[in-house]
């Protein structure tokens, strides 16, 4: 019998973190997806891993030291708290330790019902399944702390979501799957002792380095808005919506997780939101921030009474800390956008340098991705101006920027060359358009997997030109355009 290498630490947390349980058996599995690269970081036999995949990652077989267990959450769905979610169609098998040293969780996504499935039928679809394989490695080839895919495994059955689907198991591979609605699972049950017992676990797994700090718990809360904010800020500049920021898809360790209704700006828009259960408009693009910082605050509250026994005292502590968000993350930001379009230093007008580009390229109804590509050219060449131009619908405003643009870029330190190869490695020429995935998974779905690993292939090198991939480089033609993402994995 197959051994993986499990060392289960969330298994050794109390029995009320979680339910034991089996996945379901698939009728017919078959292997669709398996990532080599990530299953060596993870020290897997990776040909004897691979040979057995299609049973290992349906969980029709189980390692004989996995110990399968669904984890016990809550969450505030679009600001409303459900007490009780859970994993309600992922089974968590083990954790691994990489190569690095870091501990890994390994889990199913789909593999059948849990005692937290609630109404649902714990099963995925395969068309979200290939989604979040393509979209989390994308995000891990930009540069962005993401979950990570080791496996896309089709069932051989069917799953009722609209119609009758094909049914499919992610394996997916995180830091942990800890949310802050972990954290608001127990405070909802005025569990102070669990409460504890997972933010010392989280301290001690992810942020080792506050062991020995004076206010550990305060310092747990500024450490994972800290990292939020950076996440958050990363998104941006790639131009991800994340489209359901809800608490319970929030990760402590850092992580984007949860790819349900994600989606890149094609047109540059602060506004734009793809979710189609997103009515408000609640995780639009440009309100990610605001929706993290309310996020924390939620977190915090979590932690009220570890932080301090006067509670006057831990609010006070608590709140600057959230508050401290909006400073960091705008940091974050401008650093991350003075890059972009290649800025080494930094002067007084550079964020209203940056605001101006945006607000032509909203204006211009510009594809974001391409905007900053075609920059890099024209940084080393102003020749190459035209190829930015061409990308708006109107140039004037952006012809006005260029000008204000080169005159900054004279009284930066770096030469044109390093600069526009710099910009190169910032921005990205790659990136999983929202068409271009339709078309992956319709294919798939006929038995064609052939677009989705030219897909997933070119994605992990999404700063090289490939010319080969010149055509997943194209914003969607009208009839092409994806309007609506939706969350059923
Ligand atoms: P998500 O939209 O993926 O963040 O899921 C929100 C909650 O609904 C989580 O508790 C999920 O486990 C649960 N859930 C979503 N889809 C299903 C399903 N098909 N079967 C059981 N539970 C589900
Ligand atoms: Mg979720």
């Amino acid at each position: 019998m197959i051994r993986l290498g499990f060392d289960n630490s969330y298994r050794r947390l109390p029995a009320r973190f979680f339910a034991e349980v089996e996945p379901a058996r698939a009728a017919a599995p078959r292997l669709l997806a398996f990532n080599r690269p990530l299953a060596r970081e993870l020290r897997l036999d990776v040909d004897t891993v691979e040979a057995a995949a299609a049973m290992l990652f349906s969980g029709n077989t189980l390692a004989a030291d996995a110990e399968p267990i669904a984890l016990a959450y809550a969450g505030h769905q679009f600001a409303n708290f459900v007490p009780q979610l859970g994993d309600g169609r992922a089974v968590l098998l083990g954790e691994l330790i990489d190569t690095a040293g870091v501990r890994r969780d390994v889990q199913l996504k789909g593999s059948g019902p849990t005692p937290f499935s609630r109404r649902g039928d714990g099963r995925a679809a395969l068309g979200p399944v290939l989604r979040e394989y393509i979209v989390s490695e994308a995000m891990h080839a930009l540069g962005v702390p993401t979950t990570r895919s080791l496996a896309a495994v089709s069932t051989g059955e069917t799953v009722r979501r609209d119609g009758m689907l094909p049914g499919a198991v992610l394996t997916r591979v995180a830091a942990s799957h800890i949310r802050i609605g972990t954290f608001q699972y127990f405070a909802a049950r005025q569990d102070g002792e669990a409460l504890k017992l997972l933010a010392d676990h989280v301290i001690e797994r992810h942020y080792p380095q506050l062991v020995a700090a004076p206010r550990p718990y305060l310092a747990l809360v500024e450490a994972v808005a800290a990292r939020q904010a950076a996440l958050v800020a990363r998104w941006m500049h790639v131009g991800f919506i994340h489209g359901v920021m809800n608490t319970d898809n929030m990760a402590v360790s850092g992580e984007t997780i949860d790819y349900g209704p994600c989606a890149f700006l094609d047109a540059y828009d602060p506004a734009k939101v793809f979710s189609s259960i997103d009515h408000a408009g609640r995780y639009a693009f440009a309100n990610q921030p605001a929706i993290a910082q309310w996020n924390l605050a939620r977190f915090a509250e979590t932690l009220l009474d570890l932080i301090d026994t006067d509670t006057t005292a831990a609010i006070a502590a608590a709140t600057k800390v959230i508050e401290a968000f909006a400073q960091n993350f705008e940091r974050h930001w401008q650093g991350g956008m003075r890059a972009k379009i290649g800025l080494a230093g930094t002067e007084p007008g550079d964020a209203a340098l940056v605001e101006e580009l945006l607000a032509a390229m909203h204006e211009g109804k510009a594809d974001y991705t391409l905007t900053f590509r075609h920059l890099c050219d024209a940084a080393l060449d102003p020749r190459a101006d035209e190829e930015v131009s061409a990308l708006f619908d109107n140039a004037t405003a952006f012809n006005a920027w260029a000008a204000n643009w080169r005159a900054r870029l004279a009284s930066d330190p770096q030469t044109p060359t390093a600069r526009a190869q710099a910009m190169r490695r910032t921005n990205p020429l790659f990136i999983p358009r929202n068409h271009q995935v339709e078309q992956a998974i319709v294919a798939a779905e006929q038995g064609d997997l052939g677009p989705f690993e030219r897909l997933t292939s070119t994605l992990a090198h999404p700063f090289e030109d490939q010319p080969n991939a010149a055509d997943l480089t194209h914003p969607p033609a009208p009839h092409e355009r994806v309007t609506q993402t939706f969350c059923g994995t």
